[in-house]
This record gives structure tokens, sequence and C-alpha cells, in this order.
């Protein structure tokens, strides 16, 4: 089951097709690229589309063409989850042969009257299959990691010793799963993402312990929010424009910290990534983990006074 570590870095974006790409989902799509390049490494494209009911049609192809239009050109094969849950149903079986999994029946309302996090109520049960969702015994939980920018990162000791959820109710196999199978079979060396994951990422170095398989690095950027919300299309979000790339990359540049000259606003995208790729610093990108964007009069996306 362990893949072998490859020796370049390798790192990747993952966007679910809920919806067309925006300025916040840019800034990690624009910050993985960036680590990657800067460090002559790989940089793979994942779509996760594991949770039908919550995708919109056309989103993936959607996204897929932003990325192209913003100069982001990945390497290698997409991958798709909706084409790997064979992969992922082979590990499940895998633990569930050594006793690592059980059935649980629990309802969320069951479980929010018991306090709110799963405390094992199912564990020693032996209950059946049918209609159950399938938890992982959390044996060895991880309390803390260190993130390459946000530094020492601890998680509440429940969150962390949780039997999550590996495969749901209705079937679906869970985020924590796929990713962290998906991470470990495409040699991923660096996760680079939103801070907005910060936390399942014990969770995911857990299952990196269990598979045996080498950890990546994680850094997980600032998060764009409006009104303390992650920026999405119930907040008014605008998509990102195919047409005309160079202002929002510009915009996600200086999000990043990283002061591209105002002589660029409105430059091509490939004449942006050109200057961005070499002047890459990360120890520019603010640590976050959220940053309040003002987008509603649309200001983050207007020309910066020339000095
Ligand atoms: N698909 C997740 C999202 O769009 C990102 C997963 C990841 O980067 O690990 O929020
Ligand atoms: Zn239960």
């Amino acid at each position: 089951m362990n893949t072998t570590a490859p020796d370049r870095y390798t790192g990747r974006f993952a966007p679910s097709p809920s919806g067309p790409l925006h300025f916040g989902s840019l800034i990690a799509a624009l910050g993985s690229y960036l680590q990657a390049r800067s460090q002559a490494g790989r940089w793979r494209v994942r779509v996760e589309d594991l949770d039908p009911p919550r995708e919109v049609p056309g989103a993936a192809d959607d996204i897929l063409r932003t990325l192209e239009a913003f100069g982001l050109h990945w390497d290698g094969e997409l991958v798709y989850q909706s084409r790997r849950h064979g992969r992922y149903q082979e590990i499940l079986e895998h633990w569930t042969r050594r006793g690592l999994t059980y059935h649980c029946h629990c309802t969320r309302k069951q479980i929010a009257a018991r306090g709110g996090l799963y405390t094992g109520h199912c564990r020693n049960l032996g209950l059946p299959a049918e209609g159950a969702a399938v938890r992982l015994k959390m044996t060895a939980p991880v309390y803390h990691f260190h993130d390459r920018l946000q530094g020492e990162v601890c998680v509440a000791e429940r969150l962390a010793e949780e039997d999550f959820i590996v495969r749901r109710r209705d079937g679906l196999y869970a985020y924590n799963l796929a990713v962290v199978i998906d991470d470990m079979d495409a040699g991923i060396t660096e996760v680079v993402r939103g801070a907005d994951l910060l936390e399942p990422t014990v969770r995911q170095i857990a299952l990196f312990r269990l598979l045996k398989a080498p950890e990546p690095a994680w850094l997980h950027l600032p998060l764009a929010v409006h009104d303390g919300h992650k920026l999405s299309k119930q907040n008014h979000a605008p998509p990102l424009d195919n047409r005309a790339p160079g202002p929002a990359l510009w915009q996600a540049l200086a999000f990043l910290g990283q002061q591209p000259p105002a002589e660029l606003f409105g430059a091509g995208a490939a004449e942006l990534l050109a200057w961005a790729v070499p002047n890459w610093r990360l120890e520019r990108v603010p640590k976050g983990p959220q940053i309040e964007l003002d987008y509603a009069d649309s200001s983050h996306f207007q020309r910066p006074a020339l000095s």
C-alpha cells in the first residue's frame, strides 16, 4: 500500500465542482501552483467529485477552463475522485479486515443531543451494515502538526480523538479518506490549500500514518473571507472572468503578499505568472488564517494607483 517516495516536489490543487472558481479558490490554486513551480516541481489537479448531490453540472469543466485561462497548466492526467471508488473501497476493506472499522447508526440529531462530538457510541455494539455509516477507530490520534505558514497547529483533543466517518450512511466515501488515498497515490510531497482545512489535517495525518505512507508537508494559505465567511456563491463572490484573468490574478498575488509591480496590473496571465514564479516568496504570504476581503465594491479588481 505504500507508494515510493518521489524525489521531486509534487503539489496539487483539488477543487470540488460545486460551482465556478472565484477569488477565494484562485488563492489556493495560485498559491499551490507557485509553491510548486518556484521549486521546479510538478503541479497536479484533482477534481473532487466525491459528493454528487453537491455538484453543479458542468462545474468541473468550467473550473478546468478557468485554470487554463489563468495560465495555471497542470502536469499529467487529471484525477477524478468519482473514478476511484474501487481504490477507496479496497483500503476500507483492508482496515475492516484488521478490525479497525465499525458500523454506526447514530443520527446527527442523536450525536448533537449527546454533546455534538461523536464519542464512540457504536464502537463495540457490532451493528449491522445496513443503513450504517462506517467509522474508523482512532487508535493513534494526532493532536498537532507543523504548518509551513501557520506554524504549530493544535486541535481540540475531542476532535482529534473522534472515530470519524470514512464512508457515509448514503454510501459516499468521506472527504478525509479520499483525499489521503489520492495524495498518497499521486506522491504529493506538500499540500497547499486554504486555512479552512487546518482542522481536518490532523485526521489526514493519522490516516497517512495508518497507511504507512510518507506524510506530505502542510501549508495552509490565508482564507479570503467576506463578512467573516469564506467566499462562496452564497455570499456573492463574483466568478472569475476567463476573458480577463489579469486583474484577478494580480490581486491574488497581492493578497498573497507578493507585491506584483503596478505596471503588470491587467497584463496577461502568462506575463504575470512569468513574473510571479521567480519572484514567489513564501515568507511574504500573510499568516492569516483569515483575511477580510471587501469585494462588494469590487475594489479588489480595480487598477491600483501607479506609483
Ligand atoms: N476539495 C476541497 C475543497 O474544494 C479541497 C481539498 C484539499 O485541498 O485537500 O475545499
Ligand atoms: Zn454510532
